[in-house]
């Protein structure tokens, strides 16, 4: 189930994979499909603006 990122100002977030729980740091802008990178399972896609997330958001980056 992926969800919008809400109050989110910087530029890079980090996202728990629901299935692993590994952490992978990505664009919150994102153009393209953002996959885990231990087991391959996707955790964040575009909506042509922010990313929606499957994954609960542990960190914000500038
Ligand atoms: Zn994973």
């Amino acid at each position: 189930m992926f969800k919008e990122i809400k109050g989110l100002e910087k530029s890079f977030i980090k996202i728990k994979c629901p299935d692993c729980g590994s952490e992978t740091v990505t664009f919150a802008r994102a153009s393209s499909e953002v996959k885990c990178q231990v087991c391959n399972t996707t955790i964040a896609k575009p909506t042509g603006g922010k990313v929606v997330v499957s994954g609960e958001i542990t960190g914000e980056y500038k």
